[in-house]
């Protein structure tokens, strides 16, 4: 017989895989001594046992409940069905990597028509007694049957409002009683059924469903956008009841051991006198800070910070806990390493190390590579910030600045997303688990009601998106699809900008800051770049994308498009001279002039540079791209250049090409049109030259793009060279200079051995080599893709994540030939997927030596290197040798 059940005092916190994270931190605190209600924790396998049995509990694991429930009784002394003492516990789900909200959870379970008259004498409060059991009709009613929440909600609704009542406090015994009378009807009226009364039978049913809840629709679209296995299945923990609802003396609250948005080390929380653990998550009354227990409970407030202490000590790692007093006694009912944004994870990391309590490793590791990217939070604008007014405020639940759409319901931001491609805000009164896939594609979130800890809050948290929730003067009215921001009205699709990180909204759209990292960031990425053993560079072509690029951490550029300089008026219509003109005399005078603004160029990034690597790739695309194509524009730009526009379209038709992906582009322009390369080698090495009078040395990475061959790449480098010798012969002056090549045409992979004898580098090109590999052309994968990746025929868009069976084949090919002619010849990787974590892991496999990426994935790619690195099995030195340029 497999053991299915296990009693707290059995497990421990490394037991999560089997008891779900939830039921092992249980068994954990129990075994530190803290105060537990007692349980038992029913295994992630009987989970998947069950689904095996056709969504059935075998008799099997049936007979182990009874004897679990029959032990549980025995220990705390209460019993089922009891009228002295009855036992009533909760039901929870629990899997092994936290999917907070996304599956159910009942509580009460075991009151009945008997045991709510034996809980009223027991605890001498009939109100607490009959408010209990109308939740158990309420919750039981909706997760095991699927009655409506707002079904039950409107009864107590009407009943609050006939009554002329503002809160659920005001409900007296009479009416409670009432409640549950009219909550019993539902039962008949919609399942033609009576509520069971039979403990047993509700224990039961409530286990069945929490393991049916693990495949609900919430929780599959969360386990998809988390990447967690839907074959890990859920534990379902059987816990005593204790009663945050049971008087004045009584509460449940929710607390971090540091604060949840920012990192900061200070407790954290909120708690509700007189109420159940679900009134604090929904946001239905409006908590108080856990600060005021420590005036209105000083020696449970004391109590507390002690345990969190302990439990943040032996977790090493932020807690998030939740906790219930019940007539002033306080319980622990969950513990876990809490959810945050991604700013207050890094300053976490680097404060527990500063703590003492991990290494920098733990602390590298901890962090997921893309979630940084959400800590670069763009501000608003100061400027425009100072002309817009706040209209509303609320709190500051997720920081961040976005402005975007606002929609009223999951469904339409999505949809306006999905078909509309616009930047969504989700504005809601609240949120729940259903609303998930609205919320991951919005911009900002902003609710009208709850606290920091409610849905809309923790979920805006974990993404990394702006949030401002509990917004006063805010109301959403659903049927007109229309809100009230401060007396204005607003319909859907109108804009709004949402402030998370102070809480404020402003009507109409405000521009955002550039980003930047913080210093917590900045250590984080220091001790990354100290274990990381592939180097990380930028593909940039401007000052100030350079800039931006060295900010965020970049150990120089990777890839310098030299075709992105040329896009500036006044030098496309220099290309545009140059392209046009039919002879190497016509391209003289464009070109002269075309080589003076690159010298300029490359003369300011070097400058940025300050010794680090840039690594300038000539011209790529096929030349057509830089003319006009209808009529009216081919008559502006003639108009431009003071020539006839027929001649001009005539020029346009005869650079026409079929497919100019595969055609007139890269170095096949180098062979057919030298003087262009040269202009721009005497642009890259004048540049480096002048820099050399100032007394600065400057060590210029040429790149040639598109390279096939040992013979082309062979014919295209004695240009070069050519180029580059007579330069340093008049100028009287020489440099170090490397001539290298990308890798992307899957040729050039297939004979890298030969084409290593005349490069001095490789850079992988994985935008062309994916194309060309898969035979898709890159600008027009949208229209097939996402069929591709829905239907399961590609795992990922391997334009973002590589592709390592096939592209990663000729790759890895490539690393190797290329290796074999030049052991220390540096290889990097500037597509794309360079700045991809994924990706990363398997560079730092094939041993290539950098990737280069967009400046804003730089930190992330940074971390990811190093992740890489650590986690690599093989030895750091084997691969420590080869150094980037
Ligand atoms: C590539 O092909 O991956 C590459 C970096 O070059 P480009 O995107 O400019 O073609
Ligand atoms: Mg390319």
């Amino acid at each position: 017989m497999m053991k299915y059940i296990y009693p707290f005092e059995e497990g421990n916190k490394d037991m999560r895989q089997l008891l779900g994270g939830k039921g092992a931190n249980l068994a954990q605190m129990t075994n530190l001594g803290l105060p537990v209600p007692s349980g038992f924790t029913i295994s992630t396998e009987a989970c998947n046992a069950f689904y095996e049995n056709h969504n059935q509990l075998s008799d099997d694991l049936l007979d182990q409940i009874h004897r679990a429930v029959a032990a549980l009784s025995a220990k705390v002394g209460k019993t089922f069905n009891s009228s002295t003492a009855p036992l009533l516990v909760s039901v929870r789900s629990g899997a092994a990597i936290s999917m907070p909200g996304m599956m159910d959870t009942i509580l009460n379970i075991g009151l009945n028509d008997q045991t709510v008259i034996a809980l009223a004498n027991l605890t001498a409060n009939e109100r607490f007694a009959y408010d209990s059991y109308r939740r158990l009709l309420a919750m039981f009613g909706n997760v095991v049957y699927g009655i409506s929440e707002a079904t039950f909600d409107g009864v107590i609704e009407k009943r609050k409002a006939d009554q002329g009542y503002q809160s659920d406090l005001d409900l007296t015994v009479n009416d409670l009683q009432e409640i549950v009378s009219e909550f019993k009807t539902i039962y008949q009226k919609e399942l033609n059924h009576e509520f069971p009364q039979d403990p047993t039978d509700q224990l039961m049913a409530a286990i069945n469903s929490v393991f049916e809840s693990w495949n609900n629709h919430r929780a599959q679209v969360y386990r998809r956008e988390n990447d967690i296995p839907s074959d890990l299945g859920t534990a379902v923990n059987v816990q005593m009841m204790v009663f945050g609802n049971a008087g004045e003396d009584s509460g449940t609250g929710v607390a971090f051991t540091r604060d949840p948005a920012t990192g900061k080390k200070q407790l954290f929380g909120e708690y509700l006198l007189n109420a159940q653990g679900e009134d604090v998550v929904a946001g239905i009354r409006t908590p108080q800070p856990i600060e005021t227990l420590r005036s209105s409970m000083p020696h449970l407030y004391d109590q507390f910070a002690t345990i969190a202490e302990k439990l943040e000590l032996h977790y090493r790692d932020m807690q998030d806990l939740e906790f219930t007093i019940e007539n002033g006694k306080l319980y622990m009912l969950q513990a876990r390493n809490g959810k945050r944004t991604p700013t207050a994870a890094v300053k976490i990391a680097v404060d527990l190390v500063s703590e003492k309590l991990i290494s920098k490793q733990e602390a590298i590791m901890r962090i997921k590579p893309e979630s940084v990217q959400a800590i670069l939070y763009p501000e608003f604008d100061e400027q425009a910030l100072a002309e817009n007014k706040i209209v509303a405020s609320g709190l500051p639940a997720s920081p961040g600045a976005a402005t975007g759409q606002i929609y009223f319901t999951a469904e339409s931001a999505k949809k306006a997303h999905d078909d509309q491609h616009r930047k969504v805000i989700l504005v809601r009164q609240d949120t729940s688990p259903e609303d998930i896939e609205g919320m991951v594609v919005s911009e900002a979130i902003v609710t009208s009601r709850g606290g920091m800890t409610s849905h809309a809050a923790v979920v805006a948290r974990g993404m990394g998106t702006p949030a401002t929730v509990g917004v006063n003067g805010l109301q959403v009215n659903y049927q007109t699809k229309t809100a009230t921001i401060s007396g204005n009205q607003l319909h859907e699709g109108d804009w709004l900008s949402v402030d998370g990180t102070h809480g404020n909204l402003y009507l109409g759209q405000i521009k955002t800051t550039d980003l930047t990292v913080n210093d917590d960031l900045a250590t984080l990425l220091d001790w990354a770049k100290d274990e990381a053993r592939l180097g990380v560079y930028a593909n940039a072509d401007t000052p100030k994308d350079f800039a931006q690029a060295l900010n965020f951490g970049a150990d120089g550029i990777g890839l310098a498009r030299t075709e992105h300089m040329f896009f500036k008026p006044e030098r496309l219509l220099e290309m545009r001279r140059l392209i046009i003109a039919e002879d190497a005399e016509g391209r003289k005078t464009p070109l002269k002039r075309l080589l003076e603004m690159q010298r300029g160029d490359f003369y300011e990034l070097y400058k940025l540079s300050k010794g680090r690597s840039v690594t300038i790739r000539l011209l790529d695309p096929p030349l057509h791209e830089f003319l006009p194509h209808d009529e009216k524009e081919i008559k502006a730009v003639a108009a431009q250049l003071g020539i006839d526009p027929d001649y001009l379209a005539q020029r346009v038709d005869a650079l026409k090409e079929l497919n100019p992906m595969l055609g007139h582009r890269g170095d096949r322009l180098a062979v057919t049109f030298p003087d262009i390369y040269q202009m721009q080698i005497q642009a890259i090495m004048g540049a480096a030259l002048q820099l050399l009078d100032e007394g600065i040395i400057i060590e210029p990475h040429i790149m040639i793009p598109l390279t096939d061959s040992k013979a082309e790449m062979s014919w295209v480098r004695d240009l070069v060279v050519n180029q580059i010798e007579d330069l340093f012969d008049a100028h009287n002056a020489k440099l170090e200079y490397t001539v290298g090549t990308m890798m992307e045409m899957p040729r050039a992979c297939l004979t890298a051995d030969k084409v290593a004898e005349v490069s001095d580098f490789f850079s992988f090109g994985t935008n062309d080599l994916t194309q060309l590999t898969f035979g898709y052309s890159r600008d027009d994968v949208g229209s097939f893709m996402p069929a591709y990746i829905k239907e399961g025929i590609l795992p990922a868009d391997p334009f973002q994540t590589v592709d390592v069976e096939g592209v990663g084949a000729l790759m890895k090919m490539a690393v190797d030939k290329g290796r074999f002619t030049k052991p220390q010849l540096p290889i990097g990787v500037c597509g794309e997927i360079g700045g991809d974590p994924k990706s990363i892991h398997f560079f730092e496999a094939i041993g290539v030596t950098y990737v280069s990426c967009s400046p804003f994935r730089v930190p992330v790619a940074r971390l990811a290197a190093a992740q890489a690195h650590l986690s690599a099995k093989r030895p750091i030195e084997q691969a420590a040798g080869v150094k980037a340029h």
